[in-house]
């Protein structure tokens, strides 16, 4: 389907970005530049995305030279380097993806680093994008940056491309997908990014105590912000959950929007989903229990279809909120016949505890260490239920793949938990999920017995499967909403 949007002419839109799936990917970042990109390319927008050729995309994936950006210079630094663009297939979509390619910066084994010119490597990204339309003369309507990797790209805009014609009429958004990277780097750096000329316009307060935050640069130069869900949107502007940066947050309310991120349904359907043995929809659910066997098979997990199935997949770290479960999942394990299926990797403290769960539940808990898609979409379709209980949630994308999938997810009430996820309500039979506040061990555990209790009741749980399968979050929606903040923007 492609979009409503019919008043007014393509836009010219270029997303920049370090992640974008499939070719580099370690959380939701990449699955939203690849989607909204999609869309709107599908919606007849110019729609371009820039990323870094990191080593495991070079050669992971084919990819062609463009002609006319090859070995190209810039000047950076105090110093000139090369870079040349190939263009990598994006699956299902006309969109061009420019991989920039500058092995110095990025042929190294992963996405991110410690090294000390990570700044570097990512503004370098950001001044690639700006050349790269200069070279093709392309006259950009808005540049999308996303996170603090490209934070730095409108204030590059402003202060060191503002004589160019072509960028007369340029705006630029930034995306926070998680405000707790912000791309704090020791002053020192700025000579490094070229910016050493522009220290008047950085943050004071900063420069004195001897930083600089990319991702605060970039909301006080970009021309909108934008956040990955409305409550988050809400959030960050307090103490609690803006990580400092409320304040500016704040003072720049009214060019701060929150859009919940879309779903790939193209990715992410248990209908034509090639990740998983069989495959199912609303009106023939026949196939999730057969996920579910093949799951518990793969995971070594006894399977009995009157165990109801606790999926999880995340990154482990302290927003996830595992810390909850340290208590929980021993004790429901204790108490109760489930199954436990964890998949993800992180921090030590997490991937101890999950690795002993396992051994303490043989043939019940099951922990996986990998980065598998395949699995994720295995433990999406195979789990009876899925649980998130982060601690704070810019949007998240399991939940709502989760109720794609029939497998209501269980979650803590923050960010895009609390606006995509309805509690349900066995009177009325409505809602799709189940949902806690306080960030407590008891409010997990109540609201575990408490879905698993509902689960009980084959009937009306059928209803809130269906309730959550027909949801509609795809980017038909959400797309346009992107839109209409790009139109917005150049008409000002
Ligand atoms: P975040 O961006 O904070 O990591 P999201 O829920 O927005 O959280 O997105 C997480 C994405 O990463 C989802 O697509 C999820 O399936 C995927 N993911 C996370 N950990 C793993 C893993 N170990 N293996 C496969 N996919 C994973």
């Amino acid at each position: 389907m492609s979009s409503p949007d019919t008043d007014g002419r393509p836009l010219r839109v270029c997303l920049v970005s370090a992640e974008v799936a499939p070719f580099a990917k370690t959380g939701g970042l990449a699955d939203v530049t690849a989607a909204l990109a999609r869309y709107l390319s599908r919606a007849r927008h110019d729609a371009r995305v820039v990323m870094p050729m990191y080593r495991r995309v070079r050669e992971g994936f084919e990819s062609k030279p463009v002609t006319g950006l090859q070995d190209l210079e810039l000047e950076l630094g105090g110093r000139g380097w090369y870079f040349s663009v190939s263009k990598l297939a994006l699956p299902r979509s006309g969109a061009t993806v420019y991989a920039v390619r500058c092995p110095e910066l990025y042929e190294r084994p992963g996405i991110y680093t410690q090294d000390a010119d990570e700044a570097l490597r990512f503004a370098f990204l950001s001044r690639a994008a700006l050349r790269i339309a200069q070279q093709l003369g392309w006259a950009v309507d808005v540049f999308h940056c996303n996170d603090w990797h490209t934070g730095v790209l409108p204030l590059y805009l402003k202060a060191h491309y503002a004589w160019d014609k072509l960028f007369e009429r340029t705006r630029t958004a930034l995306t926070i997908h998680n405000i707790g990277y912000q791309g704090v780097f020791g002053e020192s750096v700025l000579a490094s990014l070229g910016l050493d000329q522009d220290r008047k316009l950085l943050l004071q307060e900063d420069l004195q105590a001897g930083h600089v935050n990319l991702l605060k640069t970039g909301l006080l130069y970009a021309d909108a912000i934008t956040t990955v869900s409305r409550t988050y949107a809400r959030e960050i502007q307090t103490p609690e959950l803006g990580m400092g940066l409320e304040k500016i947050l704040t003072e720049r309310a009214e060019d701060l929007v929150g859009i919940v991120n879309g779903v790939d349904y193209g990715d992410w359907n248990p209908r034509t989903d090639p990740d998983l043995p069989v495959r199912y929809s609303f009106r023939d659910m026949a196939g999730k229990q057969e996920c579910k066997k093949h799951l518990c098979s793969r995971l070594h997990l006894e399977y009995d279809p009157g165990a109801p199935l606790l999926g999880f997949v995340s990154r482990l770290t302290a927003q996830k909120g595992f810390e909850l479960c340290y208590e929980v999942l021993p004790k429901l394990l204790g108490e109760l016949d489930i199954r436990v299926a964890v998949l993800g990797s992180g921090e030590p403290r997490y991937e101890g505890f999950f690795t002993e769960l396992g051994k303490r539940f043989p043939g019940r808990a099951a922990y996986d260490r990998g980065y598998k898609e395949d699995l994720s979409h295995q433990i999406e379709a195979g789990a009876d239920v899925f649980v998130m209980p982060s601690r704070y949630e810019p949007c998240g994308l399991n939940q709502m793949y989760s109720l794609k999938y029939g497998t209501p997810p269980i979650v803590r009430r923050t960010g895009g938990l609390a606006d995509t996820v309805q509690q349900w309500d066995p009177t009325t039979r409505e809602g799709t999920g189940f949902l806690f506040g306080e960030f407590t061990t008891s409010a997990l555990y109540d609201t575990l017995r408490f879905a698993l209790r509902c689960w009980e009741d084959e009937e009306s749980w059928k209803v809130l499967q269906r309730n959550g399968m027909t949801q509609d979050f795809s980017w038909d929606v959400q797309g346009l909403q992107y839109v209409e903040l790009y139109r917005r923007l150049i008409v000002r």
